[in-house]
């Protein structure tokens, strides 16, 4: 397995680890791992690594850690969108926690009077698109003769044919450059070849996502209800061959002995495990599992260490580790010496955050799918799918429905909700805002009564017609 790194354990300016801790931050990913540290001392660097590994804040932080709140440029960096522009930038005013940088978008299609304005006002990195740039330095509100470093974002775009000379340009003009990052998914041997031209001997870090000791795996995530992870979870079970064998984690000892008891009710076999039990009843379970007399086994991730059985083919994340590590180490019981494998992780709304931190930290694609459907010729759930509008509610508990109902067949608000309090027999509280879109009415709804709502849809007809309905997510 790989090993992690902590941002507390760089050293870097308390303002920046504020930004990172009300981010929820906590590890670098790898390209951060690789590139950050080289980039601290100086050095140019060439940093190459996949979309979505975290490239923005591995010339952030050191970006912002050498800049000052002075109200003189310091920085500079270019995108190829304005769109862009805009990411990188709001990722910077959050890294930068309380660094106090002025930190400044510039792109064209804005109002140049305004920007030149604002500019006057004082700024300490811009993030800015090539045209509007050159622009705004030719009208003297941009002494680009200052910033001491340079940075390109998406540089394979920024350092092809469309956008070269524009940067050349820059690069001739900013006579005080000390340090260039470029960073890129991508580095045709041309865009290095052209990088040279204005680097000075660059580090060139290629992050590669496949050195990592993951095994070869299809990795999925299921965005499912607390409510329903057993469905899935039955679905999943049912697609199992002979000689597959699976192991479910759960967070919590509790939430084992509890999936246990319910998988069995549902005629599943399957074995709990965790620390609850002696140390001889979990080695005897153990020892069935790798002869293969229990095909699944329910476990804590304490409980599971050490489990190394060629034959398992599924991990299932009921839950989420909370502790990132943990979930390397869940995906690594399956796909062993070259078998294939995979991963399923039960996502809810609580869990998704975690999710995408997973994600960014170890550059993981896991695909978002549906629930498998049943395996050929089986018509029936083995645990039954409930209702659950909980996902979806807002924080008062109400989901919105999108009713098939021109405003003008509507009528009004008042009589879509009297309809409503009517078929369901409901307080008027139930029924929430009322708005009308161009050819379809929202109705919210309290998740105790959308279940009642959407079947007195399809019963009855509003004036006359019958009107189909949709929870928006
Ligand atoms: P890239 O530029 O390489 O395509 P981004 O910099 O846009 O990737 O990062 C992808 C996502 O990962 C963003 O949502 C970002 O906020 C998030 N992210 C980046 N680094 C981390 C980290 N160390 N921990 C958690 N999330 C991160
Ligand atoms: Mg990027």
């Amino acid at each position: 397995m790989f090993t992690t790194t902590r941002f507390d354990t760089w050293e870097l300016p308390s303002s920046i680890m504020n930004g990172l801790n009300e981010a929820g931050w906590e590890f670098a990913t790898q390209v951060q791992k690789d590139t950050i540290p080289i980039a601290r001392r100086g050095t140019d660097v060439i940093g190459q690594a996949r979309t979505g590994s975290g490239k923005t804040a591995a010339f952030g932080i050191p970006i912002i850690e050498r800049c000052k709140p002075t109200g003189q440029l310091q920085s500079l960096i270019l995108t190829p969108t304005r769109e862009l522009a805009n990411q990188v930038a709001e990722e910077l005013v959050m890294l930068q926690g309380d660094s106090d940088l002025t930190i400044l978008t510039v792109y064209g299609g804005t109002d140049i009077e305004k920007q030149a304005k604002t500019l006057g006002n004082g700024v300490d990195i811009i993030v800015g698109t090539p045209g509007r740039v050159m622009d705004m330095t030719e009208r003297g509100h941009i002494d680009l003769s200052h910033p001491s470093l340079m940075c390109l974002d998406e540089a394979d775009r920024m350092l092809d044919m469309g956008f070269f000379p524009d940067i050349m340009w820059v690069v001739e003009k900013m006579t005080n450059r000390e340090q260039t990052l470029l960073f890129s998914a991508t580095f045709p041997q041309e865009i290095i070849d052209a990088a040279h031209e204005f680097m000075n001997d660059p580090d060139f870090v290629l992050t590669n996502a496949e050195s990592l000791d993951i095994p070869p795996i299809d990795l999925f995530s299921v965005r499912v209800g607390r409510s329903n992870k057993l469905w899935v979870l039955g679905r999943l079970l049912s697609h199992m061959k002979d000689d597959d064998q699976t192991i479910i984690f759960c967070n919590t000892k509790r939430m084992v002995d509890l999936a246990v008891e319910r998988l069995k009710k549902h005629r599943f076999e399957v074995q709990g495990l965790h620390g609850d039990l002696s140390q001889n009843q979990r080695e005897k379970i153990l020892d069935r599992f790798r002869e293969g007399s229990v095909k699944t086994i329910i476990a804590t991730d304490v409980a599971a260490r050490g489990i190394d059985v060629d034959a398992i083919t599924l991990v299932v994340n009921y839950d989420l580790p909370v502790d990132m590590d943990s979930f390397v180490h869940r995906i690594g019981r399956t796909g062993r010496i070259g078998r294939s494998g995979a991963a399923w992780s039960l996502v809810s709304r609580d869990d998704a955050p975690q999710l995408s931190r997973i994600m960014a930290t170890y550059g993981l694609d896991i695909l978002p799918v549906e629930a498998p459907e049943l395996p050929e010729g089986m018509d029936r759930d083995p645990v039954r799918r409930q209702d659950d509008f909980g996902e979806t509610a807002d924080v008062f508990g109400y989901v919105t429905l999108r009713l098939n109902l021109h405003p003008k067949d509507a009528g009004s608000s008042y009589a879509v909700s009297s309809w409503f309090v009517d078929a369901l027999k409901c307080d008027e509280l139930a029924v929430g805002e009322i708005q009308f879109e161009e050819s379809s009415t929202l109705v919210s709804m309290h998740t105790s009564k959308v279940g009642l709502a959407m079947k007195a849809l399809e019963k009855r007809e509003f004036n006359g017609a019958s009107v189909g309905a949709t929870i928006v997510e």
